[in-house]
Protein backbone atom coordinates (compact mmCIF):
# COMPACT_ATOMS: atom_id res chain seq x y z
CA UNK A 1 0.00 0.00 0.00
CA UNK A 2 3.19 2.66 0.56
CA UNK A 3 4.87 2.12 -2.06
CA UNK A 4 3.77 1.89 -5.85
CA UNK A 5 6.05 -0.26 -8.08
CA UNK A 6 6.47 0.94 -11.79
CA UNK A 7 8.92 -0.59 -14.70
CA UNK A 8 11.13 1.00 -16.88
CA UNK A 9 13.51 -0.20 -19.19
CA UNK A 10 17.12 0.87 -18.98
CA UNK A 11 19.65 -0.15 -21.54
CA UNK A 12 17.89 -3.67 -22.01
CA UNK A 13 17.26 -4.53 -18.22
CA UNK A 14 13.89 -4.35 -16.29
CA UNK A 15 14.25 -1.88 -14.00
CA UNK A 16 11.47 -2.13 -10.95
CA UNK A 17 11.30 1.49 -9.62
CA UNK A 18 9.79 1.78 -5.98
CA UNK A 19 8.65 5.44 -5.21
CA UNK A 20 6.69 5.93 -1.89
CA UNK A 21 2.93 6.34 -2.38
CA UNK A 22 1.47 9.39 -0.93
CA UNK A 23 -0.16 8.25 2.13
CA UNK A 24 -1.35 10.72 5.13
CA UNK A 25 -2.64 10.35 8.38
CA UNK A 26 -5.44 12.86 10.00
CA UNK A 27 -5.28 13.15 13.70
CA UNK A 28 -8.96 13.49 14.81
CA UNK A 29 -9.69 16.17 17.11
CA UNK A 30 -12.71 15.42 19.02
CA UNK A 31 -14.38 15.45 22.76
CA UNK A 32 -15.29 11.45 22.80
CA UNK A 33 -18.30 12.16 21.58
CA UNK A 34 -18.01 14.15 18.29
CA UNK A 35 -15.65 15.54 15.98
CA UNK A 36 -13.98 19.20 16.61
CA UNK A 37 -14.65 21.33 13.60
CA UNK A 38 -10.89 21.72 12.29
CA UNK A 39 -10.45 18.10 11.99
CA UNK A 40 -12.72 18.48 8.74
CA UNK A 41 -10.37 21.52 7.89
CA UNK A 42 -7.74 19.34 8.18
CA UNK A 43 -9.20 16.48 5.99
CA UNK A 44 -9.38 18.89 3.45
CA UNK A 45 -5.65 19.97 3.17
CA UNK A 46 -4.87 16.19 3.28
CA UNK A 47 -6.69 15.83 0.50
CA UNK A 48 -5.26 18.72 -1.48
CA UNK A 49 -1.49 16.74 -0.59
CA UNK A 50 -3.23 13.72 -2.86
CA UNK A 51 -3.19 10.06 -1.55
CA UNK A 52 -4.79 7.87 0.43
CA UNK A 53 -5.95 9.48 3.58
CA UNK A 54 -6.23 7.67 7.25
CA UNK A 55 -7.86 9.22 10.03
CA UNK A 56 -6.62 8.14 13.92
CA UNK A 57 -9.44 8.14 16.49
CA UNK A 58 -7.60 7.86 20.10
CA UNK A 59 -9.93 8.95 22.86
CA UNK A 60 -11.94 7.49 25.82
CA UNK A 61 -15.12 5.49 24.70
CA UNK A 62 -14.60 7.53 21.34
CA UNK A 63 -16.11 4.91 18.73
CA UNK A 64 -19.20 6.96 17.72
CA UNK A 65 -16.26 9.67 16.72
CA UNK A 66 -14.72 6.40 14.55
CA UNK A 67 -18.20 5.97 13.21
CA UNK A 68 -18.76 10.03 12.33
CA UNK A 69 -15.13 10.15 10.55
CA UNK A 70 -15.49 6.87 8.97
CA UNK A 71 -18.92 8.46 6.63
CA UNK A 72 -16.11 11.64 5.45
CA UNK A 73 -15.59 11.26 1.89
CA UNK A 74 -12.33 10.97 1.25
CA UNK A 75 -10.99 9.13 4.34
CA UNK A 76 -10.43 5.62 3.10
CA UNK A 77 -9.69 4.17 6.58
CA UNK A 78 -9.82 4.91 10.67
CA UNK A 79 -7.75 4.01 12.78
CA UNK A 80 -9.41 3.51 16.40
CA UNK A 81 -7.72 3.64 20.15
CA UNK A 82 -9.97 3.42 22.46
CA UNK A 83 -8.09 3.54 26.09
CA UNK A 84 -8.32 4.89 29.50
CA UNK A 85 -4.95 6.04 28.73
CA UNK A 86 -5.80 8.83 26.75
CA UNK A 87 -8.06 10.28 29.05
CA UNK A 88 -7.91 14.31 28.23
CA UNK A 89 -5.73 13.52 24.96
CA UNK A 90 -2.56 14.32 26.70
CA UNK A 91 0.42 14.50 24.37
CA UNK A 92 2.34 12.35 26.51
CA UNK A 93 0.28 9.26 25.72
CA UNK A 94 -0.88 10.16 22.62
CA UNK A 95 2.63 10.01 21.39
CA UNK A 96 4.04 6.73 21.96
CA UNK A 97 0.58 5.61 20.01
CA UNK A 98 1.36 8.05 17.02
CA UNK A 99 4.54 6.81 17.10
CA UNK A 100 3.66 2.84 17.05
CA UNK A 101 1.24 4.07 13.66
CA UNK A 102 3.90 5.85 11.78
CA UNK A 103 6.03 2.82 11.94
CA UNK A 104 3.55 0.59 11.10
CA UNK A 105 2.04 2.67 8.28
CA UNK A 106 5.07 4.62 7.12
CA UNK A 107 2.60 7.52 6.41
CA UNK A 108 4.59 10.30 3.74
CA UNK A 109 2.13 12.83 5.70
CA UNK A 110 1.18 13.63 9.03
CA UNK A 111 -1.30 15.94 9.53
CA UNK A 112 -3.54 17.59 12.54
CA UNK A 113 -5.24 21.16 13.30
CA UNK A 114 -3.14 24.03 14.43
CA UNK A 115 -4.87 23.93 17.75
CA UNK A 116 -3.46 23.57 21.83
CA UNK A 117 -3.57 19.59 21.05
CA UNK A 118 -1.78 19.90 17.33
CA UNK A 119 0.47 22.41 18.90
CA UNK A 120 1.72 20.10 21.90
CA UNK A 121 1.46 16.73 20.09
CA UNK A 122 3.34 17.64 16.80
CA UNK A 123 6.53 18.46 18.02
CA UNK A 124 7.07 15.51 20.18
CA UNK A 125 6.31 13.42 17.55
CA UNK A 126 8.80 15.73 15.20
CA UNK A 127 11.30 14.86 17.40
CA UNK A 128 10.61 11.56 18.52
CA UNK A 129 10.95 10.43 14.18
CA UNK A 130 13.43 13.14 14.13
CA UNK A 131 11.91 15.47 11.29
CA UNK A 132 11.13 19.21 11.12
CA UNK A 133 7.58 19.94 11.92
CA UNK A 134 5.53 22.46 9.62
CA UNK A 135 3.65 24.69 11.68
CA UNK A 136 -0.22 26.27 10.72
CA UNK A 137 0.21 25.82 7.19
CA UNK A 138 -2.25 27.89 4.79
CA UNK A 139 -1.76 26.49 1.86
CA UNK A 140 -0.40 23.78 -0.25
CA UNK A 141 1.52 24.04 -3.68
CA UNK A 142 2.81 20.19 -3.86
CA UNK A 143 3.34 17.42 -1.68
CA UNK A 144 6.92 18.84 -0.60
CA UNK A 145 6.15 22.41 -0.77
CA UNK A 146 3.74 24.29 1.89
CA UNK A 147 3.13 28.18 3.02
CA UNK A 148 2.55 29.41 5.74
CA UNK A 149 2.98 33.02 8.02
CA UNK A 150 5.95 34.38 9.47
CA UNK A 151 6.56 37.69 11.50
CA UNK A 152 3.30 37.86 13.25
CA UNK A 153 1.37 37.38 10.03
CA UNK A 154 3.40 40.19 8.06
CA UNK A 155 5.04 38.19 6.01
CA UNK A 156 4.20 34.74 3.35
CA UNK A 157 6.74 31.88 3.22
CA UNK A 158 6.88 29.11 0.66
CA UNK A 159 8.56 26.27 2.37
CA UNK A 160 9.69 23.44 0.71
CA UNK A 161 10.58 20.12 3.15
CA UNK A 162 13.15 17.73 2.17
CA UNK A 163 11.94 15.06 5.02
CA UNK A 164 10.64 11.86 3.80
CA UNK A 165 7.82 12.19 6.28
CA UNK A 166 5.88 15.61 6.69
CA UNK A 167 4.71 16.24 10.20
CA UNK A 168 2.59 19.37 9.48
CA UNK A 169 -0.26 21.33 11.62
CA UNK A 170 -2.73 22.82 9.87
CA UNK A 171 -4.87 26.29 10.43
CA UNK A 172 -8.31 25.51 9.94
CA UNK A 173 -9.56 29.04 8.75
CA UNK A 174 -7.57 28.35 5.62
CA UNK A 175 -9.18 25.38 4.42
CA UNK A 176 -12.71 24.65 3.69
CA UNK A 177 -14.47 21.77 5.73
CA UNK A 178 -14.85 18.75 4.05
CA UNK A 179 -18.32 17.52 4.47
CA UNK A 180 -19.47 15.32 7.13
CA UNK A 181 -21.49 12.64 4.97
CA UNK A 182 -20.97 10.38 1.86
CA UNK A 183 -18.19 8.31 2.72
CA UNK A 184 -17.83 4.75 4.08
CA UNK A 185 -14.11 3.97 5.86
CA UNK A 186 -12.93 0.76 6.68
CA UNK A 187 -12.24 1.09 10.77
CA UNK A 188 -9.61 -1.11 12.12
CA UNK A 189 -7.73 -1.46 15.79
CA UNK A 190 -4.68 1.12 16.08
CA UNK A 191 -1.38 -0.42 16.74
CA UNK A 192 -0.52 -1.66 20.30
CA UNK A 193 1.59 0.82 21.91
CA UNK A 194 3.17 1.02 25.46
CA UNK A 195 1.24 4.42 26.34
CA UNK A 196 2.29 4.30 29.87
CA UNK A 197 2.81 8.00 30.97
CA UNK A 198 4.95 8.89 34.00
CA UNK A 199 5.62 12.41 33.30
CA UNK A 200 1.86 13.91 33.99
CA UNK A 201 -1.60 12.87 34.99
CA UNK A 202 -5.15 14.33 33.65
CA UNK A 203 -6.95 15.35 36.74
CA UNK A 204 -10.07 17.31 35.48
CA UNK A 205 -10.50 20.06 33.61
CA UNK A 206 -12.73 23.14 33.60
CA UNK A 207 -14.81 24.04 30.09
CA UNK A 208 -16.10 27.73 30.29
CA UNK A 209 -19.71 27.14 28.97
CA UNK A 210 -21.32 28.85 26.50
CA UNK A 211 -24.48 28.91 24.29
CA UNK A 212 -23.11 31.29 21.87
CA UNK A 213 -21.29 29.65 18.97
CA UNK A 214 -17.24 28.57 18.69
CA UNK A 215 -15.39 31.28 18.81
CA UNK A 216 -12.99 29.82 15.42
CA UNK A 217 -16.16 28.26 13.84
CA UNK A 218 -18.54 31.61 13.93
CA UNK A 219 -19.59 33.79 11.47
CA UNK A 220 -19.80 36.59 13.19
CA UNK A 221 -17.25 37.43 16.21
CA UNK A 222 -17.42 40.71 18.22
CA UNK A 223 -14.35 41.21 20.04
CA UNK A 224 -13.38 43.86 23.15
CA UNK A 225 -9.96 45.23 23.85
CA UNK A 226 -8.64 47.28 27.06
CA UNK A 227 -10.95 49.64 25.51
CA UNK A 228 -14.08 47.82 27.63
CA UNK A 229 -12.04 49.27 30.64
CA UNK A 230 -13.08 45.69 32.78
CA UNK A 231 -14.79 42.38 32.41
CA UNK A 232 -18.44 43.56 33.55
CA UNK A 233 -18.34 46.04 30.37
CA UNK A 234 -18.19 43.20 28.35
CA UNK A 235 -21.81 42.15 29.07
CA UNK A 236 -22.66 44.99 26.71
CA UNK A 237 -20.68 42.80 24.03
CA UNK A 238 -22.64 39.40 25.00
CA UNK A 239 -25.85 41.04 24.63
CA UNK A 240 -24.89 42.03 21.11
CA UNK A 241 -23.44 38.92 20.10
CA UNK A 242 -26.58 37.31 21.76
CA UNK A 243 -28.60 39.34 19.38
CA UNK A 244 -26.19 38.75 16.58
CA UNK A 245 -25.78 34.97 16.97
CA UNK A 246 -21.87 36.08 17.38
CA UNK A 247 -19.26 34.37 19.39
CA UNK A 248 -17.27 36.78 21.94
CA UNK A 249 -13.42 37.01 21.47
CA UNK A 250 -10.90 39.19 22.93
CA UNK A 251 -7.35 41.16 22.51
CA UNK A 252 -4.74 40.12 24.58
CA UNK A 253 -4.48 43.09 26.70
CA UNK A 254 -8.02 42.36 27.71
CA UNK A 255 -7.63 38.90 28.53
CA UNK A 256 -4.45 40.00 30.72
CA UNK A 257 -6.04 42.18 32.46
CA UNK A 258 -9.02 39.67 33.86
CA UNK A 259 -11.59 41.04 32.05
CA UNK A 260 -12.31 37.90 30.31
CA UNK A 261 -10.79 34.20 30.29
CA UNK A 262 -7.61 33.08 27.71
CA UNK A 263 -9.62 30.99 25.38
CA UNK A 264 -11.48 33.79 24.32
CA UNK A 265 -8.05 35.29 23.25
CA UNK A 266 -7.71 36.05 19.35
CA UNK A 267 -4.28 36.50 17.57
CA UNK A 268 -0.98 35.21 17.05
CA UNK A 269 -0.73 33.66 20.55
CA UNK A 270 -4.66 32.88 20.87
CA UNK A 271 -6.94 31.84 18.57
CA UNK A 272 -7.13 32.63 14.53
CA UNK A 273 -10.64 33.69 13.22
CA UNK A 274 -11.73 34.54 10.02
CA UNK A 275 -15.55 35.05 10.09
CA UNK A 276 -17.45 36.60 7.58
CA UNK A 277 -17.91 40.08 10.16
CA UNK A 278 -15.45 40.88 12.86
CA UNK A 279 -16.35 43.46 14.88
CA UNK A 280 -13.62 45.44 16.93
CA UNK A 281 -14.37 46.91 19.71
CA UNK A 282 -11.87 49.22 22.08
CA UNK A 283 -8.82 46.99 20.42
CA UNK A 284 -6.09 49.25 18.73
CA UNK A 285 -4.64 47.03 16.65
CA UNK A 286 -1.23 45.73 17.29
CA UNK A 287 0.21 43.56 14.63
CA UNK A 288 -0.51 40.23 17.04
CA UNK A 289 -3.62 40.68 17.56
CA UNK A 290 -4.10 41.65 13.32
CA UNK A 291 -3.07 38.11 12.48
CA UNK A 292 -5.62 36.43 14.40
CA UNK A 293 -8.26 37.80 12.46
CA UNK A 294 -7.30 39.78 9.37
CA UNK A 295 -8.63 37.05 6.94
CA UNK A 296 -12.03 38.13 8.22
CA UNK A 297 -14.46 38.97 5.46
CA UNK A 298 -15.54 42.03 6.46
CA UNK A 299 -13.89 43.86 9.36
CA UNK A 300 -15.87 46.63 11.11
CA UNK A 301 -13.99 48.76 13.85
CA UNK A 302 -15.23 51.10 16.67
CA UNK A 303 -12.40 53.04 18.41
CA UNK A 304 -12.34 56.73 19.85
CA UNK A 305 -9.09 57.36 18.65
CA UNK A 306 -9.40 58.31 14.48
CA UNK A 307 -5.40 57.14 14.58
CA UNK A 308 -5.83 53.97 16.03
CA UNK A 309 -4.00 51.32 13.65
CA UNK A 310 -7.30 49.49 13.47
CA UNK A 311 -9.28 51.49 10.78
CA UNK A 312 -5.96 50.48 8.62
CA UNK A 313 -7.52 47.12 7.89
CA UNK A 314 -11.22 47.39 9.03
CA UNK A 315 -14.05 47.85 5.99
CA UNK A 316 -15.97 50.36 8.10
CA UNK A 317 -14.67 52.12 11.48
CA UNK A 318 -16.72 54.40 13.80
CA UNK A 319 -14.91 56.71 15.61
CA UNK A 320 -16.90 57.11 18.71
CA UNK A 321 -16.94 56.00 22.16
CA UNK A 322 -17.91 52.64 22.63
CA UNK A 323 -20.02 52.83 25.57
CA UNK A 324 -22.33 54.85 23.06
CA UNK A 325 -21.80 53.09 20.10
CA UNK A 326 -22.56 49.46 21.37
CA UNK A 327 -25.68 49.91 22.90
CA UNK A 328 -26.90 51.55 20.17
CA UNK A 329 -26.03 49.12 18.02
CA UNK A 330 -27.82 46.44 19.94
CA UNK A 331 -31.19 48.67 20.59
CA UNK A 332 -30.89 48.56 16.21
CA UNK A 333 -30.40 44.67 15.86
CA UNK A 334 -32.94 43.88 18.76
CA UNK A 335 -35.55 46.18 17.10
CA UNK A 336 -34.60 44.25 13.33
C1 LIG B 1 4.71 37.92 21.51
C2 LIG B 1 3.42 38.68 21.62
C3 LIG B 1 2.24 38.02 21.32
C4 LIG B 1 1.02 38.70 21.40
N1 LIG B 1 -0.14 38.04 21.09
C5 LIG B 1 -1.29 38.73 21.08
C6 LIG B 1 -2.52 38.09 20.70
O1 LIG B 1 -2.58 36.88 20.41
N2 LIG B 1 -3.64 38.83 20.68
C7 LIG B 1 -3.66 40.17 21.00
O2 LIG B 1 -4.74 40.78 20.95
N3 LIG B 1 -2.52 40.78 21.38
C8 LIG B 1 -1.36 40.09 21.45
N4 LIG B 1 -0.23 40.72 21.88
C9 LIG B 1 -0.36 42.07 22.49
C10 LIG B 1 -0.42 43.19 21.48
O3 LIG B 1 0.88 43.61 21.15
C11 LIG B 1 -1.20 44.39 22.08
O4 LIG B 1 -0.59 44.77 23.28
C12 LIG B 1 -2.67 44.09 22.36
O5 LIG B 1 -3.28 43.52 21.22
C13 LIG B 1 -3.38 45.40 22.70
O6 LIG B 1 -4.71 45.12 23.04
P1 LIG B 1 -5.81 46.25 22.91
O7 LIG B 1 -5.89 46.69 21.49
O8 LIG B 1 -7.03 45.73 23.55
O9 LIG B 1 -5.24 47.39 23.87
P2 LIG B 1 -4.68 48.82 23.51
O10 LIG B 1 -3.58 48.75 22.53
O11 LIG B 1 -4.42 49.49 24.81
O12 LIG B 1 -5.90 49.53 22.78
C14 LIG B 1 -7.07 49.90 23.42
C15 LIG B 1 -7.88 50.71 22.40
O13 LIG B 1 -9.13 51.03 22.96
C16 LIG B 1 -9.49 52.32 22.52
N5 LIG B 1 -10.45 52.86 23.49
C17 LIG B 1 -10.24 53.12 24.81
N6 LIG B 1 -11.38 53.56 25.39
C18 LIG B 1 -12.31 53.59 24.41
C19 LIG B 1 -13.68 53.96 24.38
N7 LIG B 1 -14.30 54.37 25.47
N8 LIG B 1 -14.33 53.87 23.21
C20 LIG B 1 -13.72 53.45 22.07
N9 LIG B 1 -12.42 53.08 22.05
C21 LIG B 1 -11.73 53.15 23.21
C22 LIG B 1 -8.19 53.09 22.51
O14 LIG B 1 -8.28 54.20 21.62
C23 LIG B 1 -7.22 52.02 22.01
O15 LIG B 1 -7.06 52.08 20.59
C24 LIG B 1 1.00 40.06 21.81
C25 LIG B 1 2.19 40.70 22.10
C26 LIG B 1 3.39 40.02 22.00
C27 LIG B 1 4.67 40.75 22.31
Amino acid sequence: MFSRCCRTKLANQTVYLFSRYQSTLVIAEHDNQKLIPITLNTITAANKIGGDITCLVAGTQCSKVAEEVSKIPGVSKVLLADNEAFKGFLPESLTPLLFATQKQFNFSHILAGATAMGKSLLPRLAAKLDVSPISDIIGIKDKDTFIRTIYAGNAIQTLKSKDSLKIISVRGTAFEAAALEGGNAASENAPDADVKNEVSEYVSQELSKSDRPELTAAKTVISGGRGMKNGENFKMLYDLADKMGAAVGASRAAVDAGFVPNDMQVGQTGKIVAPDLYVAVGISGAIQHLAGMKDSKVIVAINKDPEAPIFQVADYGLVQDLFKAVPEMTDIVGKK
